[in-house]
This record gives C-alpha cells, sequence and structure tokens, in this order.
C-alpha cells in the first residue's frame, strides 16, 4: 500500500514544481520527476500545499500556522497524544514559579529567540499536569521538567518530522542517510503500533521518501472523522496507477463539487447521494454510482471508461483496532461502471414509461433501479448500523465479482418479517449485474422464475408460511422433502431439475428460489 500512495505523492510533487518553475511547467510527470530535489527548504516552502487540497481552503490556507493545521489532523488521523516532539533546548529550573502563575518569564522568551522562535504577543502558557506545560502559540511548545531542568520541546510538523533526523536507513528507498521516524502526518493509514513495535522494525524515511508521502494526502479521499463514535463510519480511499496521466485524469474527475464537499475539500459529500450507508463498502458502492452518474451527465463516460481499467481504488476502512484495507482492481471498477451505466439507462427507460403523476418523487430518472433495490435492503433493527450489516455484507461480495444470495435471502426473510416492501427491481439489478460481471445468469433465472411461480400460487392462502419450512432447511435433503410437501400441498407439479443443476450447491439455489417465491407473495407488481 506505501508504494501506491508513494505515488499519488509523486504526482502532487510534480505538480507542484509545474507551478512553482516556469521552464517546468509543459514536462511529463515523469520528466519533472527525473532530477527534483527535495531539501529543507523545499519542505518548509511547500509542507501546507497537499494539506490545502486534503482539508480544503476554508479550513487551511497559505499562512496557517502549524498548530492549527495539527489540531486538524488530529481529527482526521490517528495522531497520538504522545507525537515525539523535538527537543529545542533546556533552561534552569528557575521559571517553574512563572510557568506555574502562567506568565512566560522574559528570560524564556528571550532564549526562544535566540534559538530562532519568535513568541508572539497573544502566546499563553498552561499546565497541563504535573511537570508539564504547553505554550500555545502559532507553534506549539511543550515544556517538561525532568532530573532538575526545563527541557523545551517543539510540537510541530517540520520539527517533529522532516527536521528531527538521525542516521539510518529508509524504510522506502533503502538508503542509508538522514531519517525521521515520527510518521503519524506521513502516512496517515499506517496504524500506530509503536508500543510493540520493535525499535529496528519501525517506518523511517529520508526527507525524500517522506515528503513524497506525506503528499499522497493531496488525492486521499474521506468520510468520516477518525475519531468518530462509530469507526466503521470512517473510510479513507485512493486511486494508483503505474501511469501516472491515468492516475492525473481519475483524479481530476473525481475532485469535481459534486462529489466532493466544496467546504471540506477531499471529504465525500453524501448529503446529494440517492442512498444512505453506514459501513465502508456500502459507502464505496454509492460513491461510484453517484461518480458514474455524474459522469454520464458530463458525457465523460467514454473518456474515464478507458482510463479506469488502468487504476485500481485503495479503500482503508475503520480506526484503532478495527482497521482494514484493501484493493479493488481496475478490471472490477471497469466492469461495476458499466454495469451503473446499463442500470441507469435501464432505469431513464422506465422512468419515461411511468405516467407523469405516477412518477417517484424522490428519486430522479437515473436512480430508480439503483435506489429502489439497493435502499430496501436494509432491515428494521432500529439502529442504522446494525439495519445497513446484512446490505454490508452482500455489497462487500459485489466487489469481487460475487452475487451473495445467501445473505440476499436472510435479508428478504427478515424484511418480509418486519413487513418492509420488497426491494423493487430485485431481477433488473441482479440479472445486469450477472450479464456484466460474465456470470452464468441463465440457471439464476430459470430457478428464480421457478420460485416466482411457486409463489404465485401460494400468494394470499396459508400456504404462504411455507417459505419458513423451506427457509429453515437445514440439509439438503430437507430443503428437497420441503419442495415435494409444497408440491403435494400445492397440488402441482414442480420441475425440479434448475435446481439439481445449479452447481454451486443447494444451499444458493434454495436462497434463489425463495427470493423469487417472496418476490411473488409481497412484491407488489411485477417489475419488468
Ligand atoms: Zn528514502
Amino acid at each position: 500500500m506505501l508504494g501506491e500512495y508513494y505515488r499519488n505523492g509523486e504526482l502532487f510533487i510534480a505538480k507542484l514544481i509545474r507551478r512553482r518553475e516556469e521552464n517546468k511547467a509543459f514536462l511529463t510527470t515523469d520528466e519533472v520527476l527525473k532530477d527534483v530535489k527535495i531539501d529543507d527548504e523545499f519542505i518548509k516552502e511547500n509542507f501546507r500545499e497537499p494539506v490545502i487540497e486534503f482539508l480544503g481552503r476554508s479550513n487551511v490556507s497559505e499562512r496557517s500556522t502549524e498548530g492549527v493545521i495539527i489540531d486538524l489532523f488530529r481529527k482526521y488521523f490517528e495522531v497520538s497524544g504522545n507525537v515525539k516532539k523535538k527537543m529545542l533546548f533546556s533552561m534552569d529550573i528557575e521559571c517553574e514559579g512563572d510557568l506555574n502563575e502562567s506568565v512566560i518569564p522574559e528570560k524564556l522568551k528571550n532564549r526562544f529567540k535566540t534559538e530562532g522562535f519568535t513568541l508572539s504577543e497573544g502566546a499563553a502558557v498552561t499546565k497541563r499536569k504535573e511537570n508539564e506545560w504547553v505554550i500555545g502559540d502559532k507553534e506549539r511548545f511543550v515544556v517538561r521538567k525532568k532530573a532538575g531542568k526545563l527541557n523545551i520541546y517543539a510540537n510541530t510538523i517540520l520539527y517533529a518530522s522532516f527536521l528531527n533526523t538521525k542516521r539510518g536507513v529508509c524504510s522506502y528507498c533503502g538508503k542509508e542517510t538522514e531519517v525521521f521516524d515520527h510518521i503519524s502526518y506521513i502516512f496517515p493509514l499506517y496504524r500506530k503500533i509503536d508500543s510493540i513495535t520493535p525499535d529496528e522494525a519501525k517506518l523511517r524515511f529520508c526527507k525524500k521518501c517522506g515528503f513524497t508521502l506525506y503528499c499522497g494526502m493531496a488525492y486521499l479521499y474521506k468520510k468520516g472523522k477518525s475519531k468518530a463514535r462509530k469507526a466503521e463510519k470512517n473510510i479513507r480511499f485512493f486511486f494508483y496507477s503505474h501511469d501516472f496521466d491515468a492516475l492525473e485524469e481519475i483524479n481530476k474527475h473525481f475532485n469535481n463539487q459534486e462529489m466532493l464537499d466544496v467546504s471540506n475539500y477531499n471529504e465525500i459529500n453524501t448529503n446529494r447521494f440517492c442512498v444512505s450507508a453506514f459501513h465502508p463498502y456500502e459507502t464505496l458502492f454509492v460513491t461510484l454510482f453517484e461518480f458514474v452518474k455524474y459522469l454520464k451527465r458530463k458525457n465523460l463516460i467514454k473518456d474515464v471508461g478507458e482510463v479506469i481499467k488502468n487504476v485500481k481504488l485503495i479503500l482503508a476502512a475503520g480506526s484503532g483496532q478495527i482497521y482494514s484495507h484493501r484493493s479493488i482492481e481496475g478490471n472490477i471498477l471497469d466492469k461495476l461502471t458499466r454495469f451503473f451505466v446499463t442500470i441507469i439507462e435501464e432505469s431513464e427507460r422506465i422512468y419515461k414509461g411511468i405516467e407523469r403523476n405516477k412518477r417517484p418523487k424522490k428519486e430522479g430518472p437515473a436512480d430508480l433501479i439503483f435506489s429502489g433495490f439497493f435502499k430496501n435492503l436494509t432491515i428494521n433493527k432500529g439502529d442504522f448500523g446494525e439495519d445497513c450489516r446484512l446490505r454490508e455484507e452482500f455489497t462487500r461480495h459485489l466487489f469481487s465479482e460475487g452475487m451473495d444470495f445467501i445473505t440476499l435471502s436472510a435479508i428478504l426473510m427478515e424484511r418480509k418479517k418486519n413487513n418492509q416492501r420488497f426491494p423493487p427491481y430485485y431481477t433488473n439489478f441482479i440479472v445486469t449485474y450477472m450479464e456484466v460481471f460474465g456470470m452464468d445468469k441463465e440457471l439464476f433465472e430459470r430457478i428464480n422464475r421457478l420460485g416466482y411461480e411457486l409463489g404465485k400460487e401460494m400468494r394470499g392462502t396459508n400456504l404462504e408460511n411455507f417459505v419458513w419450512e423451506i427457509h429453515r432447511a437445514r440439509g439438503a435433503e430437507q430443503f428437497y422433502t420441503s419442495l415435494v410437501e409444497l408440491q403435494a400441498k400445492l397440488k402441482t407439479s414442480i420441475d425440479l431439475r434448475p435446481i439439481n443443476e445449479y452447481e454451486k450447491g443447494w444451499r444458493e439455489a434454495k436462497a434463489i428460489l425463495l427470493n423469487g417465491m417472496l418476490n411473488a407473495i409481497y412484491g407488489g407488481k411485477r417489475n419488468e
């Protein structure tokens, strides 16, 4: 994951250099990177730039202080309270009394000045705990009493990280050079497990690699804050491509006002999305649907369709102990795009056919199938996270070219129990997905039809409860026995061949059959 993230940093650094150096304005990213020099000067001059991209101009400006930026970081990254601080200098203990009375003694102010830091008029000192004070100014300083001395530490991005180096081997490029190991701002997706990591296994970076990784945040997208009460709500993702042009292109298109919150730049703006979601995969799924919808409206499907095959998406989710990441390859992104385009076009066609006064009020023409189906996959548990848990499980499979009929069946049974409606456009959604992903949809259609036909005969009779009998069947034999029994009660004969032919096993065949039945029993009008 580090290498993929690094690539985003390189892309951004090339952009910075093109912007600053006129003679390089027309070079390609590869050409610019060939002789890039990242020294202290460059870092000091540019360290705010990726932050502005990531957190938005309303939060950060060219003049924002490191203290302001660190406070913002703490909302989004897992920056531990005990960030390593650079010790600037030591003083005699005599100042302690002043500090306790919230006074910064002149002697200390002067010492700051000789060390190259100027405290502003508004600088104030507060006691944080025994033997520790904080000087809250535009730069943050911590004073600690230790062994009869007062040590002054800087709590800043530059002095804690890039400028606080010692000899060592860079974990990224492998060079032996000046490296630093305070990396919580550098690679925000790295879990801080310092306490259990042996010293030699800790990641440390040289200035060039460290600053490049740090710049990766310019193309990092997020939903939720790291400290959100429900960690599952947090997602972070970024794109990767071996081809810089493709990477730039996909980011350019994703960085639009409809996808992102303009006041909070790289935060995904879900307010306008047609379905609200809670967990990582379902949030990403809805986000990609909305992205494709946007591309389609802007006539960009063809351009981006070519690019997306060469791109992959890396998703990191959760925070604290619950944390995982997953990479979604270009061929999946490409198929998902085609799947979304197909259901959008079909939705628009269906929408046109609905009488004007009967058209849904909330959903737009493009949303009909997606929203109708996906929104109705939640169950009623009284807590949104719980309501969405099964849908999350179902969606996770959609990112792996899989249709999880068994989870889907669990959702539909649960919804039936709670008197929630059967998800409209069930068949449209599934058949289109299977078509685009090259799955055998024929057998699905046969079993689905069989279930639907049976369901039609059961509808309105006391045999409706038979779905529970089938649902509870614990083995293949029990499943077949229940079908034979149903057959006898309906005084009809069922052609069980499609079920026998279903190679993926009786459980999945049972799920498809049940879903078809439920669709007929409580699905309202046939929607195709
Ligand atoms: Zn390096």
